[in-house]
């Protein structure tokens, strides 16, 4: 397993992506460095780096066990990467930042990314305020040890340009009433509508792994594609990252049936003049589609409560987020004895009202 670790320039510390700061940190002496002056000092940020950088060892073991072991560059514990998928972690011992790199060359190297905008402070403060709505949820839900599960995930995800022709044909109806002293008419006139044109689908995200929290990520949707940079390993630094194992074959009959979903209510849309209208048909052709691998940021807290697993998300850069939470038993109980002394008391209140009379 190639591994890859980036040192500070100025003490050798590892460094970390700062979401904050948009910037890279070291936490030891507390420099901070812009990607262009780490690619002045490194040269090139994800091949051919020097040694100091680059680790490559354990590759008998790993064609041996076919687990991912890995040696960490700064403490020299040896780690095994928690899934087949994954592409950046941290050692389990000293905790510094690691890439696995070869997960992340030749084919499975992202076109771009989008690096993380809300930082692990902000994330948690985030999560407090959307557990501080919900009235019943177990009293340590959001305690310090629950708050440090959320974990900063980039997520593989395929983003697909397709320029589509095509149309709809169908039946418009308009109906006109009026009536008379003897009589009530209706007169049903019906059209033949064809609507016609291009659509250009400009990114549209479809995932590109297949795990449990692929429903939190439809939720977490959209990205502000305007802040995508070209993809390098250093912006995974500091986070976990996944590879994809998803490939086009598998999904592109799902997702031409998706575009052609939206093409539909983007053509019928624009059929607005009848009082009813009947599809008959839609007919749609691919004139060129390009499909890019970008990695998103994602915050996640998964957390079990009696028994039961639940999942909150977040998106990385603009802080739309999703939960299933857990409802606690004993504050329902609470609230129904609240709810019965509240009623028993207006019942008590009235009595005393009537005894006055
Ligand atoms: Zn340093
Ligand atoms: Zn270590």
């Amino acid at each position: 397993m190639e591994t890859i670790a980036y040192k500070c320039i100025n003490c050798g510390g590892p460094l970390e992506y700062n979401a904050a700061k948009q910037k890279f940190a070291c936490e030891y002496c507390r420099s901070e460095f812009t990607e262009e002056q780490l690619r002045q000092h490194f040269g090139n940020l994800d091949e051919n780096l020097s040694e100091a950088v680059r680790s490559e060892e354990q590759t008998e073991q790993e064609r041996e066990y076919g687990a991912a072991l890995f040696t960490c560059q700064s403490c020299g514990a040896e780690v095994i990467a928690e899934t087949g998928n994954t592409a950046a972690t941290f050692c389990v011992y000293c905790h510094s930042p690691v890439v696995l790199s070869n997960r992340l060359t030749g084919q499975f190297k992202p076109d771009k990314v989008i690096p993380f905008k809300i930082s692990d402070q902000e994330a948690k403060d985030k999560f407090r305020q959307f557990c501080g709505k919900k009235l019943f949820l177990p009293k340590d839900f959001i305690s310090a040890s629950q708050l440090d599960m959320m974990k900063g995930v980039y997520y593989p995800y395929w983003l697909i340009d397709s320029l589509k022709d095509g149309g709809i044909s169908g039946r418009g109806e308009k109906v006109r009433r009026w009536k008379d002293d003897d009589y009530e008419y209706k007169e049903t006139k019906t059209y033949r509508v064809v609507r016609e044109g291009k659509i250009d689908f400009r990114g549209y995200p479809h995932t590109a792994i297949d795990d449990n929290n692929k429903k939190a990520l439809k939720y977490v949707n959209p990205f502000n594609d305007e802040e995508f940079r070209p993809f390098t390993m250093a912006y995974l630094s500091g986070f976990l990252a996944e590879k994809r194992d998803i490939e086009r074959d598998q999904i592109q009959s799902e997702v031409d049936n998706e575009l052609k979903d939206y093409a539909r209510k983007i053509y019928e849309d624009t059929v607005n003049d009848y009082d009813s209208f009947h599809l008959d048909d839609i007919y749609l052709s691919t004139l060129n589609e390009k499909w890019e691998y970008a990695l998103m940021p994602v915050w996640l807290m998964t957390f079990k409560y009696n028994d039961k697993s639940y999942l909150y998300a977040m998106n990385g850069q603009t802080g739309k987020n999703y939960g299933e939470l857990p409802v606690s038993k004993a504050k329902l109980a609470v609230f129904g004895a609240l709810m019965f002394l509240l009623s028993s008391a207006v019942t008590f209140f009235l009595m005393g009202g009537a005894s006055l009379l």
